[in-house]
């Protein structure tokens, strides 16, 4: 082209530097549907790497009702919401996920991410205060960054560090707490029942963040805060339809003048094209399925404890998981790949997580349980990483 140097040549080293220190991804490509069985570059696996908790991603349901609406209005929303691309299938889905969530109302956002981000910024700016989990979601960080309101941060699942933090900060804006339920990577809960309390007594807005937990959790699947009973404390409920719903796209439940606010305020609704109405059909065909198999969750659940109980047992740590997904916690980045890529040879996908997503020497293999796992595939698992332990174990 030109002798004109590559302005982006830059990027070259900062991939190099990536690899080298074993945190560089590459695109992978999954050649069959989602499921706990999954082909990769042409290789069958057990697949321990998604986040289809209630295994509905493939479902033929959702699949036809998705067809269904296809079929009646065809595939794009053409507009953003505001203007002409909110459909019948939005506003039904909106209404059912408010009953789902015995709220008043509920909006739907393109995804989960965008729900965080955009909701945090709509609720804080300038002058307020945001407080957040040392340990959230990427999407609320950029959230906090968004709405240039002062970032506080607390000590992971310290509700006590956040009572602290609220009682000394001294600011006359308004004050919003915000926690993920259950926190992705270490499987871990929130102490909510203490972290409601301390919204109460400090006046601040409550957001819970139930994107691992909606459809998981709770008598009728609506998360943590409906099993440890402070759904009434919330003021902000955001949950995905992408997790356990199989679907894409999150959603904000809540009071009637919440919703209109987001309706109006929140960028990424207004200034982005509507989800499809096929999306918005699936997800209330998932909604369905959580409401009449509430066996599918009780099963998961149980399922994940059984696995946490044979791993501890073989000496490996998995943290303070509680919830579907058990993380094992191995340390060095370069360590965890290496036991991925073992498990990946004898037919286990399970994801090894590094920096970024978890800080510098936490680096960890995460599994994470769906419903469609068989006790065959747990135990495949189980006979896998007990292998590997004697060898690991030998190593550090
Ligand atoms: C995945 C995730 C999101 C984002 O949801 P998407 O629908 O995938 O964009 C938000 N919060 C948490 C805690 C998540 O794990």
């Amino acid at each position: 082209m030109s002798d004109r140097p590559d302005p982006l040549a830059w990027i070259d080293d900062k991939l190099r530097t990536l690899d080298a220190r074993g945190l560089l991804r590459r695109p992978t490509v999954r050649e069959s549907s989602q499921g706990p069985e999954i082909v990769v570059d042409g290789r069958r696996l057990v697949n321990f790497g998604s986040n289809d908790y209630l295994n509905l991603a493939a479902d033929p349901r959702l699949a036809a009702a998705a067809r269904t609406a296809l079929d009646e209005g065809g595939w794009g929303a053409g507009a953003s919401p505001l203007v002409t691309g909110r459909s019948k299938w939005h506003a039904r889905l909106e209404e059912r996920l408010a009953e789902f969530n015995r709220a008043e109302a509920a909006l739907v956002f393109s995804s989960g991410f965008a729900a965080n981000s955009a909701t945090i910024a709509a609720l804080v700016g300038a002058g307020d205060a945001v407080f957040s989990d040392e340990r959230n979601h990427a999407s609320i960080i950029d959230g906090c960054r968004l709405s240039r309101a002062d970032a506080i941060v607390y000590r992971h699942a310290d509700a006590a560090h956040l009572d602290e933090l609220l009682a000394t900060h001294r600011s006359n804006g308004k004050r919003l707490i915000v926690t993920d339920t259950v926190f992705s990577m270490d499987g871990d809960a929130a102490p909510l029942v203490d972290i409601a309390a301390t919204a109460r007594r400090r006046g601040a807005m409550l957001m819970f963040d139930e994107a691992h937990a909606t459809g998981v959790f709770g008598a009728s699947g609506r998360g943590l805060a409906e099993a440890l009973g402070v759904c009434d404390a919330v003021d902000v409920h955001v949950g995905t339809l992408s997790k356990a719903l199989g679907c894409a796209g999150g959603f904000v439940t809540g009071s009637r003048r919440l919703i209109d606010w987001l309706y109006n305020r929140a960028r990424a609704y207004v200034f982005s094209t509507a989800p499809p109405d096929a999306l918005c059909a699936a997800a209330c065909a998932a909604l369905d399925v959580v409401r009449d198999e509430p066996e599918r969750r009780v099963e998961l659940l149980a399922k994940a404890e059984r696995l946490r109980t044979a791993l501890t047992a073989q000496g490996w740590d998995t943290g303070r998981s509680s919830t579907q997904i058990v993380p094992i916690v191995v340390g060095e980045a370069t360590t965890t790949i290496a036991l991925a890529e073992r498990l990946r040879k004898r037919g286990l996908f399970v994801p090894g997580i590094r920096p970024p997503t978890v800080p510098l020497g936490q680096s960890l293999l995460r599994v994470s349980l769906t419903a469609g796992h068989t006790d065959e595939h747990a135990a495949r698992l189980v006979a896998a990483l007990g292998d590997l332990r004697a060898e690991y174990a030998s190593r550090v």
